[in-house]
């Protein structure tokens, strides 16, 4: 037979693009449009609905950045079209191609009530089926003017990212505004021609299923009047039903798809606006639920059903009630999908207490998984913080966007610093937003790295963002695959059907151990640096609040505050979204993060303060008394307790060099810096060790350009390297001493920005504290401080979740090479048997890590730099300009114990009261250094119970015991919900009054303490 294949494909495409689609609406009449627009930020549904209104006609522009306009639509169904179906077709302007980063409406009856979402690809309102002729239409739409920030030329810098700069020049056309005709029967031969058409072109042309179907649609085609196509699609289906009905093979891939919508809770948009962007997107899911019986649909991030709460209360009516039928699935068990990266150990378990104790409370449910489908990588901490929140598996697909390693699975058990492991999904599909288009069907058939011993996928399907989730389309599609030869089976289902199917049929998946890298986006550990100090002073002030208050309520009475510190807890979780405090939002979004974080650690202070006080007393009693947040004692002042000031060791020196430069010194270490203000020595005086490399010098700024190929804010890639200045420059060059301390002042100036250093030694401090403060006024450059080591070791510990996890010094594989920017809590360490350091930090979390070999000495330089600033110019234009302040130390001769204590230090100063107290003693205290304390606060049931976090730092194996001030009548290992749990493997029995704690490396374990009486 002649091949005439490519003819009729061509005709496929012309004939369904040209006259089917366009006759699915065959008649239309205009509406009448009247717009109201909102003088500033969005007002209430009441307000809007009552505004008056002033004619505007299709074509005319509407919509300045960031504005809010009420638009109402009116009309009247003409009599012919008694009996047919009729639906508005509302288009606000939108380009097809871009749904979620557009405008957007909200479409509400006269009454209030919502009705459903418009958006880029869902542009209808159903009027009525079967229409009476005659009928009044009066709509209203909410139309928000969201700017696109990400354009056909993407990353281009642009002003529209926050309402101050964006200016008021409309952004949108009206288009159409019309009542028209539905015809079902032509949009399903539309569906019919699309699912065929789709699946035929990724079968091979060598077999029989892809002629079979471009013969099918060849005899449609023949059978649609071009002239009538209404009046002749039904025969045109008739002609397909046949490829239609043919069954999947039985070894069809199977792919679980859930309606989703993958919603950024602040990106390109303000938090306000993912408010409504929810909004929306859930009342066109609830409606289509309502329109199709097998469809399923899952959102994740309590906080957006706590907003929908909150200001849609219609709509939330509509999703409890999806939710009691169990077809609106909570997912994730997750305050927000959250960067895992950076988060504290107590912030990422928190993100799971808060997520899922919402569901629990709102709907009685609890949910398995964590659901973190775009999230920028996954630390090695993260699987035991799942398993004890009462979850065990774990799905995403961002690691398939890493730049060069393919990961070898999509089913795996990944394997977690402690050991823990959990049933780990990627879905093949690699999408979070599937349209059900055969491409993506076709694709997850083929990518799946473990067939032959699995068979199940998952596909999340919907346009995220407020592309308004699922269509009625992409339904309609997933049904003509449910068993179709040649594709890959399409069911809806929720993620825990998915994952009971997927864990009962791979019983001995492969493992994979350790973190979760993501090859991409690594400068988001640099990126917005002030909303990541936000979060870190967060942490640490919620840690103190905490404990500070739990101690003054069980030792003077004080009243707990509950609903403050949930409160404040919620809006620092929420600011861990993966698009804020990885710095890769709008300028907006980073500029209110910053007043947010402002204001918590102003309310945070306060509970602090007033604690200390309480527990310190009359401060006419004139005893000054230092207060140990951190969780090992400090100059005899115990952790978790309070006690007189204690002197401090030998005093503190600062000498002149000969050729220029300082030695300090404190009696344990001698630091010489340099005329350059560099670090050209630091000897730890006991073992006579140096620190510095031969030939390097240590704290030097190292400035590159940075300018990545794609997502600036985001992205750091490679090349960045091969350009680099040292700062060596100096303006000044002072030192001054005290009794408690020593220090060198370096100021610099660089390009258009200046920096000071101070470089302090303290008595009694075996640590070299860093102060950096930077005015920073470049474009597209990356700041970074290096020490250059002189320390031998094939690998380093960054701190994480609960421990700390390994990575190499060198590149030997590409697994190894790819990491070239990472992430560390408090600390990097790395040693020689028996000799290490430490680098602390206060507030950065991105680092590199290399190794050279010297010529002069065969010694090994190992160089830790840490990343203080980056300048890039999208999304925000003026990422990070102006003034910055941070602090590291360099910790010589640190065991990993000695940089988990100095990390915690860094960020928990001591704080000194007077009162009229001796001391205050520890509600807890622990015996082992390597036992440390995560968090002590009242239980969250309000019974008065301690909940006490404990964990193993050191990363081995460790017996201890836990005592407390108070009788102690009995301690119950609990999860992070603090429900009772006999998942802790550790051992944990109440003895003598007191606690024993066998840990296994890395283990934490939850108690709650119950005292006598
Ligand atoms: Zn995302």
């Amino acid at each position: 037979m002649h091949d005439d294949r490519t003819l009729v494909e061509s005709r496929l495409k012309r004939v369904l693009d040209e006259r089917i689609r366009p006759a699915v609406y065959p008649e239309s009449v205009p509406l009448e449009v009247g717009i109201w627009t909102a003088p500033g930020e969005p007002v209430p549904v009441a307000e809007g609905l009552a505004a008056p209104r002033t004619p505007i006609a299709v074509g005319d522009a509407w919509g300045a950045p960031w504005g809010t306009s009420w638009i109402t639509v009116t009309g009247t169904v003409p009599e012919a079209w008694a009996g047919r179906t009729v639906e508005a077709l509302i288009d606000l302007g939108f380009d097809a191609n871009m749904p979620g980063f557009q405008c957007e409406g909200l479409v509400y009856r006269p009454d209030g009530t919502p009705v459903k979402g418009l958006n880029p690809q869902n542009q209808w309102v159903r009027i009525a089926s079967p229409a009476a002729g005659g009928e009044q239409v009066l709509l209203h739409v909410e139309a928000a003017a969201n700017p696109v920030i990400l354009d056909y030329h993407p990353f281009l810098p642009t002003e529209l990212g926050d309402k101050e700069t964006a200016g008021d020049r409309p952004q949108y056309k009206l288009a159409r505004m019309d009542l028209a005709v539905f015809d079902e029967t032509v949009w399903q031969l539309v569906l019919d021609l699309e699912v065929l058409g789709e699946l035929m072109a990724e079968l091979p042309v060598e077999g029989a299923r892809r002629w079979e179907l471009l013969r099918a649609i060849e005899r449609a085609l023949d059978a649609v009047d071009l002239q009538d196509v209404n009046g002749t699609s039904a025969r045109a289906r008739s002609e397909l039903a046949g490829v239609l009905a043919a069954p999947a093979v039985p070894s069809a891939h199977r792919i679980s798809a859930i309606g989703h919508a993958h919603i950024d809770s602040a990106w390109l948009w303000p938090l306000r606006e993912t408010v409504r962007k929810v909004a929306r997107t859930t009342a066109n899911m609830t409606a289509l639920l309502e329109d199709e019986p097998d469809f399923l649909y899952t959102m994740s991030q309590a906080q957006q059903f706590a907003w929908i709460k909150e200001h849609r209360p219609e709509v939330y009516a509509r999703v409890r009630k999806a939710v009691a039928e169990g077809r609106f699935v909570p997912a994730g068990g997750m305050w927000v999908e959250s960067d895992t990266n950076m988060p504290s150990s107590e912030a990422m378990a928190r993100q799971f207490v808060h997520g899922k104790r919402f569901f629990l409370d709102e709907f009685g449910v609890e949910n398995h998984e964590a659901w973190l489908p775009d999230t920028f990588g996954f630390t090695g901490g993260l699987p035991q913080i799942i398993r004890n929140a009462g979850s065990k598996w774990l799905l995403t697909q961002k690691i398939s966007w890493s730049q060069v390693n393919r990961f070898p699975h999509h089913t795996f058990l990944w394997e977690g610093i402690d050991g823990t492991r959990i049933f780990t999904h990627f879905p093949p599909v690699d999408t979070y937003n599937c349209s059900m288009k055969g491409s993506e069907i076709a694709h997850a058939a083929r990518n799946f790295k473990d067939k032959g011993v699995a068979r199940h996928s998952l596909a999340p399907t919907g346009w995220g963002d407020g592309g308004g989730g699922t269509t009625r389309e992409m339904v309609a599609k997933a049904a003509r695959m449910k068993d179709l030869e040649g594709s890959a089976t399409v069911r809806w289902e929720k993620p825990a059907e998915f994952f009971a199917k997927a864990e009962a049929e791979y019983p001995d998946p492969p493992v994979w151990v350790g973190e979760l890298y993501l090859e991409l986006h690594r400068a988001t550990l640099t990126s917005q640096a002030k909303t990541k100090q936000g979060n870190r002073r967060s942490e640490n002030l919620l840690r103190e609040a905490e404990l500070w208050c739990t101690t003054a309520t069980l030792r003077t009475g004080a009243a707990y505050p509950y609903e403050q510190l949930d409160r404040i807890w919620k809006t620092v979780l929420l600011h861990q979204f993966h698009d804020i405090l990885p710095g890769s939002s709008i300028a907006w979004v980073h500029r209110e993060a910053e007043a947010t974080y402002a204001a918590l650690a102003g309310e945070l202070e306060e509970l602090i303060g007033a604690a200390q006080r309480a527990l310190a007393g009359d401060a006419a009693g004139g005893r000054e008394l230092v207060f140990n947040g951190a969780p090992h004692p400090r100059s005899a002042v115990p952790a978790g307790g309070a006690a007189p000031a204690a002197a401090n060791g030998a005093p503190c020196t600062a000498v002149e060099r000969p050729g220029g430069g300082y030695t300090l010194h404190n009696g344990l270490l001698e630091v010489a810096v340099d005329a350059d203000g560099l670090i050209a020595s630091v000897v730890e005086v006991a073992s006579g060790r140096e620190t510095v490399a031969p030939g390097s010098r240590a704290n030097l700024l190292q400035l590159h350009p940075d300018f990545p190929n794609m997502w600036d804010a985001w992205d750091v890639d490679q090349f960045y390297r091969n350009t680099v200045t040292d700062l060596t420059g100096v303006d000044s060059l002072t030192a001054t001493t005290g009794a408690e301390q020593a220090s060198v002042r370096i100021a610099r100036s660089f390009g258009s920005s200046t920096v000071v250093q101070t470089l302090t030694l303290r008595a009694g401090e075996q640590r070299v504290d860093i102060d950096t403060e930077v005015d920073w006024h470049e474009t597209e450059k990356f700041l970074k401080a290096a020490f250059p080591l002189d320390v031998h070791t094939d690998r380093y510990a960054a701190e994480t979740q609960f421990g700390h996890l390994y990575r190499p010094t060198h590149t030997n594989t590409s697994w190894d090479a790819a990491k070239f920017e990472a992430c560390n809590h408090r600390f990097v360490h790395l040693d020689e048997p028996g000799w290490g350091v430490a680098l602390v930090t206060a507030s950065t979390y991105g680092h590199d890590v290399t190794r050279t070999v010297r010529d002069t000495d065969g010694g090994t330089t190992t160089t830790v730099r840490f990343s203080l600033l980056r300048a890039p110019r999208f999304p925000d234009p003026k990422t990070d300009q102006g003034v910055h302040r941070f602090r590291h130390a360099l910790v010589p001769g640190a065991a990993i114990g000695d940089a988990v204590r100095e990390g915690y230090r860094i960020g928990l100063p001591e704080r000194r009261v007077t009162g009229s107290a001796e001391r205050v003693a520890p509600l807890v205290e622990l015996d082992h250094d390597a036992l440390v304390v995560s968090a002590v606060k009242l239980a969250d049931d309000r019974s008065g119970d301690l909940i006490v976090r404990v964990y193993e730092a050191g990363g081995g194996r460790v017996r201890g015991r836990l005592t407390t001030s108070f009788a102690l009548a009995d301690a119950v290992p609990c999860d992070l919900l603090e429900r009772p749990w006999d998942g802790t493997r550790g051992e944990v029995t109440v003895e003598d009054g007191a606690v024993r704690l066998a840990l296994r490396p890395f283990e934490l374990v939850t108690l709650r303490l119950r005292a006598a009486g």
